[in-house]
């Protein structure tokens, strides 16, 4: 017995749609409402089977609870029913043409993607773009909320209370949302986490979603403590690079922005990288003023001698992590901007425009004369590159954000359990590059409302 819920204005509504399917589907209606937002209160607490929507009420009915539905994870599938011209359907965003009374039947009583396309569909596409024309190809997923250590611009000293087990998404249940993310044009995953290399069996996965047809490149971002370990197997399973933080090459000071971390682990983490061939590197230091700002120009000339990608990143403030301790700089004292870090490197010579490294990220490279690398500059809070963004972000526990900085998306857990089809996966990502702000919010408000990077994954 399927449970349905209806949004509609008529009240014999929901009588038709019971006489409607009559003997061939076994439906119970469990409530009847006219006002979306009211319903979507009701949904939540009955979390019905389906929900019948009356397209010939209002369109904008249909689409806001079909966005609720998905954004909140709802294992209710959403159908538009016209019963005016009853062939034009909406189920889980899609338009469908149902041409007899068996195709309903099925939206009603089955799982996902079970629904016949019509004959008419237009081929799919291949290609995601969101509202702004962006065109979107780099998925980067964080598969553990879970970490070694504790930098202080990323988390607290306890930590961010970890997710339960259950509420993180299976290596399978990844590999799908890759896979379906493939069939519209994804060409890039990067794995990051949380610390990555925590994650059970992570070799596995990367190999897994390594094989998968139109992925181009598996790439990781780490802090390395743990690399030596895994370098040469990850890069037998298919990793092709990774990127490694290191804010710092003194170990009371790695270990102080760390908490924890031993600089020396991470040393060789960087050199079992190299030895493995996952490359070229990228080293990422976040820049904190009165903190190791002072190590700028140490870290740039790593380029000189090593082939290296040595990137200098802006700190960001993310919410819950404002009170460092006493003796670190103050929040709005802490920033340094690319633009300030740049001026300070022209003691090392002339800084030369460079194209960098092959690669996704928004940074600026130029290169010191004779150096062996580049020097990149990323510039989330002095500058922003929404124009040239490309990516969607898949967290921990199956949430695919538009932005970094700002909370829009669309969960996808629910859907996986549900067995939901590649299609249903790619309504979904679609729905969530739709989502896509033009631009990131303010720096103000990012302060208050950033989230933890650890289950976003940077
Ligand atoms: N644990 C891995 C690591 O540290 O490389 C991967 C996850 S970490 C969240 C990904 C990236 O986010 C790191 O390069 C880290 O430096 C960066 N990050 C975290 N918090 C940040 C902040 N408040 N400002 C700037 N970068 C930050
Ligand atoms: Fe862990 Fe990376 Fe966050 Fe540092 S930046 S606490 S290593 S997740």
């Amino acid at each position: 017995m399927k449970r349905v819920y209806i949004l509609s204005s008529h009240p014999l509504f929901g009588k038709c749609i019971e006489t409607l399917l009559g003997k061939e589907a076994q439906i119970q209606i469990v409530g009847h409402q006219k006002d979306p937002d009211l319903a979507m209160e009701h949904i939540r607490a009955l979390q019905p089977d389906v929900v019948i929507v009356d397209s010939n009420d209002s369109e904008t009915n249909r689409g806001k609870i079909i966005v609720q539905v998905m954004k909140e994870g709802l294992k209710t599938r959403v159908v538009g029913l016209s019963l005016r011209d009853n062939s034009a359907l909406v189920c889980d965003g899609e338009q469908k043409t149902v041409e007899a009374l068996d195709d309903f039947v099925n939206m009603i009583t089955s799982g996902y993607g079970v629904v016949k396309e019509s004959a008419s569909a237009s081929p799919p596409n291949t290609v995601t773009q969101d509202g702004y024309g962006r065109t979107l190809d780099y998925l980067r997923i964080s598969v553990t909320d879970r970490c070694n250590l504790r930098c202080v611009y990323c988390m607290p000293p306890e930590g961010v209370p970890a997710k339960p087990r259950e509420a993180i998404l299976h290596s399978e249940e990844i590999a799908r949302v890759v896979e379906a993310a493939a069939g519209i044009g994804f060409r890039s995953i990067r794995i990051t986490g949380g610390e990555p290399l925590l994650r059970k069996n992570i070799v596995g996965l990367v190999r897994r979603i390594a094989t998968i047809p139109g992925i181009d490149e598996v790439t990781m971002t780490t802090n390395a403590t743990l690399l030596s370990a895994f370098a040469r197997d990850l890069a037998d399973a298919g990793l092709k690079r990774v990127n490694i933080s290191l804010d710092s090459l003194r170990p009371e000071r790695f270990r102080r922005i760390t908490r924890t971390g031993n600089l020396e682990s991470a040393r060789h983490g960087i050199a079992a990288a190299e030895a493995a061939g996952l490359t070229p590197l990228k080293i990422n230091m976040v820049v904190i003023q009165g903190f190791n700002d002072d190590e700028v120009p140490e870290m740039a000339r790593l380029t000189l001698d090593h082939p290296w990608h040595v990137r200098f990143i802006e700190v960001m403030p993310v919410a819950g992590v404002f009170d460092w301790g006493a003796d670190w700089p103050g929040v709005n004292a802490r920033l340094i901007t690319a633009g300030e870090i740049q001026q300070r490197l022209q003691t090392l010579g002339t800084l030369v425009p460079d194209g960098g490294p092959r690669g996704h990220g928004p940074a600026r490279y130029y290169r010191l004369p004779n150096a062996q690398g580049t020097i990149g500059f990323i510039s989330p809070i002095s500058e922003h590159y929404c124009a040239s963004c490309n990516r969607l972000r898949l967290t921990a526990d199956g949430y695919l954000r538009s932005c970094l900085f700002a909370d829009q998306g669309v969960h996808c857990k629910a859907a996986l359990a549900d067995g939901a089809s590649l299609s249903t996966l790619q309504s979904l990502i679609r729905r969530a590059a739709e989502s896509k702000p033009p631009q990131r919010p303010s720096y103000a408000e990012i302060a208050v409302r950033g989230a933890a990077m650890s289950l976003i994954g940077g």
